[in-house]
């Protein structure tokens, strides 16, 4: 689970800052998390191939998370896309698919499969599952949770040699789940090998949002959470009233959360220097991090 810090402001572009959009790149697949104007130029300079996109969570309908829409989507075509490209997102998202695609003379190469979530649902894909919750913004908007499917339990060579297993493509079977059946024709079942399935890597993306209980409860014990940071401390009241939420706030949830790691986005464009909002947030949670456009973090697999 590989992510990449598409655009990390908010409200509006700066120079130092893109407004709002990551890619999550799980197996062969990328996901989008939002993808405010100008997304496509960013994913140019990144190592994310933009006609990869498999799926774009949308958090809301503000435009620094989505009037990236249809630049991207024309692209695609432009490029000759046939595969499907589904859009996810809060009531709403069928309509305005509908106004955006239907901008200009363009019509789209290829199905875009465009799909309202309701708060709390969950959508189960091969690699990853999806779970919405309702985030505290100023409109209706969905932080969006992924999680990779479990990984196979550890393997226990010294027990596959004991049970007369050669070492080999047998090995490789038996970790992807396959059943294996040795020459005098007894059949080892991967149960037997295998310890009890790890957990997956877990990633939340708050949307906008001022610290809330939905959005902690679904960022429970993740490997990382992309919360809302907009503001420093001081400006704390003024980002609530706006439906945001600051640097500072952000830590005191990851830590509350149990959160691993805490990556601080949508960083006002009032700040040329964000380097107080980490510091505050450090004090807090010290496992944090405030990532610039196109910086990239690898989710580390848990231990366990
Ligand atoms: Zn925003
Ligand atoms: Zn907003």
């Amino acid at each position: 689970m590989h992510v990449v810090f598409v655009g990390t402001g908010g409200s509006w572009p700066s120079p130092e800052r893109n407004v709002t959009s990551v890619a999550v790149r799980i197996g062969p697949e990328v996901i989008l998390l939002d993808c405010g104007e100008g997304t496509q130029r960013q994913l140019m300079s990144s190592s994310v191939s933009f006609m990869k996109i498999s799926r774009i969570f949308v958090s809301h309908f503000h435009g620094d998370h989505f009037l990236g829409l249809p630049g991207l989507i024309q692209s695609m075509a432009l490029n000759d896309r046939k595969e499907p490209l589904e859009i996810y997102g809060p009531a709403g998202i069928v309509e305005l698919m509908k106004s955006l695609l239907g901008l200009g003379y363009f019509k789209p190469t290829f199905e875009v499969c465009v799909e309202e979530l309701e708060p709390g649902e969950r959508v189960e894909f091969e690699r990853y599952s999806v779970t919405c919750a309702l985030a505290d913004h100023s409109v209706p908007c969905y932080a969006y949770g992924i999680e990779e499917s479990p990984r196979p339990g550890k393997f226990n060579k010294a027990r596959a040699m004991e049970l007369g297993i050669p070492e080999g493509p047998s090995f490789s079977r038996l970790q992807s789940g396959e059943s294996v059946t040795l020459p005098d024709g007894k059949v080892v079942e991967p149960s037997m090998v295998l310890g009890a399935p790890r957990k997956g890597r877990k990633l939340v993306f708050s949307g906008d949002t001022k610290p809330c209980d939905s959005v902690s409860a679904l960022a429970s014990g993740c490997d990382l959470l992309i919360h809302d940071a907009t503001a420093a401390a001081d400006n704390e009241d003024k980002a609530n009233t706006y439906g945001h939420a600051s640097a500072r706030q952000a830590a005191a949830l990851a830590m509350n959360a149990g959160v691993r790691m805490l990556a601080l986005v949508h960083i006002s464009p009032r700040y040329e220097d964000a380097a107080p909002l980490l510091e505050e947030a450090k004090a807090i949670h010290p496992n944090c991090i405030l990532p610039k456009d196109l910086d990239e973090v690898e989710v580390p697999l848990s231990q366990d």
